[in-house]
């Protein structure tokens, strides 16, 4: 356990169920020295994520969140994801192209949005290395060690990697100007989660009243793509929620269907945790 992650146990008979909210912090470190105005750069966070969570112990799961901001290194990312023109010197590692990359969302942000770069400076190799090491390490330590304590335990896991997403797309997403579902659900295409678990998941929502997607526009990046194996049954799913549903995104404040949407994830958190503890043997 590090000051950047908290893990909070389960309350009652702990089962092989990890819910991650990698997205929601907003400590913002004094050595992150950037130019970009605070107010535009939260609108990266996926702000309440962690709280909306915040039952899944009483349901017998494991939540792990992160309290650095993903702005300042995303541990939705892979260590490939870096751009090495943000760095003073280049960077000594290897880096591989990608569409997030390329639109300043890999590893460390360049920018967010439309609303401007975070920096006026180059990074040194040496704060991006202790970036890697304070809050992205202990992140992956963390969900990595829970997937092997479970699994050793049980002989299968499950995942569920926990978002939100801005109601509209716009051009430095892959979807474009577009307004979203209320619900996307990520499993890159059927390759990391059960088939059976995702379809739980969506109908439980649209029992809600929530409209659902699958893996448009979002699939689910690293986090999801790291641990799965559902050869080993190993499961993981990503679920994005629609900020419309519980924030004001300019202000970033939670807005009057907050406790309504809380509700109903409180319904979808207990359907997952049921699923899982039939399992169980
Ligand atoms: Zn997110």
């Amino acid at each position: 356990m590090t000051d950047q992650i908290i893990i909070e146990a389960p309350k009652s008979d702990p089962l092989p169920l990890i819910f991650d909210s990698p997205h929601s912090g907003a400590r913002y470190p004094d050595d992150f020295d950037h130019v970009l105005d605070r107010a535009l750069l939260r609108r990266s966070e996926d702000a309440f994520i962690d709280e909306l969570y915040d039952h899944v112990p009483d349901q017998g799961a494991t939540l792990l969140h992160a309290l650095f901001p993903r702005c300042y290194i995303d541990p939705n990312r892979g260590l490939l994801d870096i751009d090495p023109a943000m760095i003073d010197g280049g960077w000594p590692g290897e880096s591989t192209p990608s569409f997030k990359l390329d639109n300043g969302v890999g590893l460390i942000w360049r920018q967010v949005k439309t609303y401007g770069r975070i920096y006026d400076r180059l990074l040194s190799q040496q704060e991006v290395q202790s970036r890697i090491d304070c809050c992205w390490q202990p992140y992956h330590s963390a969900l990595s060690g829970l997937f092997e304590h479970f699994h050793a335990k049980h002989g299968f896991i499950y995942h569920v990697d926990c978002h939100s997403m801005p109601e509209w797309g716009d051009e430095t997403t892959e979807d474009g100007v577009t307004r979203r579902a209320d619900f996307v659900l990520g499993d890159r295409d059927g390759t990391t989660c059960e088939k059976g678990f995702s379809e739980l998941i969506a109908k439980t929502l649209r029992d809600e009243g929530y409209s659902v997607l699958f893996n448009e526009p979002y699939k689910g990046v690293e986090l999801v793509q790291r641990y799965s194996d559902p050869a080993a049954n190993r499961y993981s799913i990503q679920i994005e929620i629609n900020r419309v549903l519980y924030m004001d995104e300019d202000k970033i404040t939670r807005n009057e269907r907050f406790d309504a949407l809380k509700q109903s994830l409180r319904k979808m958190t207990q359907v997952i945790a049921d699923y899982v503890s039939e399992r169980v043997v």
